[in-house]
């Protein structure tokens, strides 16, 4: 059976709108079965809608909106590393999306390696500029049919297109300039320590740029990270 001992971590941090998720999708399909990502949000809810004791302490926060404290995160984490070693026993590399967050989760993170005795290879930060983040956000706009993306910069449409489904693209409420900025700067305050942090603790951190291409940026992606996967644990 694969163990953690024998995969390496790489925390994905960008600030929000910088095109991460897809970059990291990118880089799965890239390199079947060898890399997995763990989606933080994604894996809370798939613990949370599990029958144990964790997953119920988890329903318990997320049912009245709350965050779970530090230490359930961690042990979902543990749990969500584990269920997916158990599922993809190929794995080499696990991207971590959305965590850590802040320096306090990159302090438990760096001492949960130890325990583990695994390692991050490597940080991946996808570097936007705050212009450009704060444009795609009040830019962005939904399908109100199927759900589709557009950017009205780049895909300047009323609406789903006429071949497609034809519906109404609408704005999310949380797009607009106010609450984008604010998300910018939670970020800049709570994650940019993250940063110095690694470069502290000797952690390599790749940063791509994040506007232009997206198969360019995904190639830049690739250039920097397909190393790990043969590096493995050193
Ligand atoms: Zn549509």
């Amino acid at each position: 059976m694969t163990q953690i001992s024998d995969i390496v971590l790489v925390p994905a941090i960008s600030p929000p709108n910088a095109g991460k998720g897809t970059q990291i999708a990118l880089f799965e399909e890239k390199h079947p079965g060898q890399v997995k990502s763990v989606v933080m949000g994604d894996m809370l809810r798939e613990i949370a809608s599990q029958d144990s004791e964790l997953g119920r302490e988890i329903k318990s926060y997320i049912d009245v909106g709350k965050f779970a404290p530090l230490p359930t995160v961690l042990s979902a984490l543990r749990e969500g590393i584990g269920q997916t070693l158990e599922k993809y026993p190929s794995t080499r590399v696990i991207i971590l999306d959305g965590f850590p967050r802040d320096l306090e989760q990159a302090q438990e993170l760096q001492l949960l390696c130890q325990e583990w005795n695994t390692k991050i290879a490597k940080v991946l930060y996808i570097d936007v500029k705050d212009e450009e983040c704060l444009s795609r956000a009040v830019n962005r706009r939904y399908c109100k049919h199927c759900n589709k993306v557009f950017n009205l910069k780049t895909k300047p449409f009323e609406n789903c297109g006429k071949s497609e489904c034809d519906g109404q693209l609408i704005q999310r409420k949380d797009d607009v300039q106010e609450i984008a900025e604010g998300r910018l700067n939670t970020f800049h305050n709570l994650t940019d320590p993250i940063l110095p942090f690694y470069k502290e603790h000797g952690v390599e951190i790749v940063s791509v740029d994040g506007q232009g291409d997206i198969n360019d940026i995904a190639e830049d992606v690739e250039r920097h990270l397909a190393p790990v996967i043969t590096a493995g644990v050193s």
